[in-house]
């Protein structure tokens, strides 16, 4: 079936270039591929391709399109690898990383809010990448031991620290990339781990909705 929004998904795309957002071949082909607008509330399809965080319901976002494009660059998936998202949401970042790790990799995202949990596997299945990521319920901050280590961890809401856990079920030689801050500003924290030495940038300023949880705000 043809799409009726590729050539609005296409724009945004070419736009994110002209930018110097999107820069390397696998994350333009990804933002190619995924349908952002399956992944928004069906009312807010038109707006799905302009550059802005969205609604997804129960008070959260959607992040905006360059956000997303800049932490998949810094992140620098690679093929087979094994992803932890933090703050599923609607499955978005998710799909997108999901897109990139391939068939021989995998991403497990934590959502706390079940009906967005809910919304996010329905997505992912509309998407056409429920197969390369798994959605769990709970509090992402505690981690995700059953899976651990991962090559990248990525979350996608403010924390007031780098939660232990995250840390810890990091692989050597992984990434990740957390804003960390207060509930109203954040930096964007690339942390690299290399046998004992953690190496960290700050890759500047960003807003997030607040993680809620043990190691998050109350
Ligand atoms: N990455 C998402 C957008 C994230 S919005 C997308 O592509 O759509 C941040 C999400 O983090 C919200 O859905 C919020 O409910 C969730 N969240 C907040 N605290 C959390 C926690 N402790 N564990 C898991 N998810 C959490």
């Amino acid at each position: 079936m043809r799409d009726p929004y590729s050539g609005r998904r296409e724009d945004m795309v070419d736009r994110l270039k002209e930018r110097g957002v999107l820069r390397t071949p696998k994350v333009i082909e990804a933002m190619q591929k995924v349908p952002r607008h399956l992944f928004v509330p069906r009312g807010m399809r038109e707006s799905a391709y302009y550059d802005t965080p969205l609604g997804i319901g129960s008070g959260q976002t959607i992040s905006a399109p360059h956000m997303v494009g800049m932490m998949l660059e810094y992140l620098e998936f690679h093929e087979g690898q094994k992803v932890l998202e933090v703050g599923g949401g609607s499955g978005y970042h998710a799909a997108l990383a999901g897109h990139i790790v391939g068939p021989s990799g995998h991403v497990y995202s934590v959502e706390r809010i079940p009906s967005l949990a809910r919304r996010a596997i329905r997505n992912l299945e509309a998407g056409g990448l429920s197969d390369r990521v798994d959605v769990l319920l709970g509090d992402g901050s505690e981690g995700v031991p059953d899976h651990a280590p991962y090559d990248r961890i990525f979350i996608t809401c403010a924390a007031p620290e780098i939660p232990p856990p995250l840390m810890e079920e990091l692989d050597d030689g992984g990434k990740l990339l957390i804003p960390l801050g207060s509930r109203y500003y954040q930096d964007l924290i690339m942390l690299e781990k290399q046998g004992d030495q953690i190496r960290r940038r700050s890759l500047g300023g960003c807003v997030f909705v607040p993680l809620i949880g043990k190691y998050g705000f109350s």
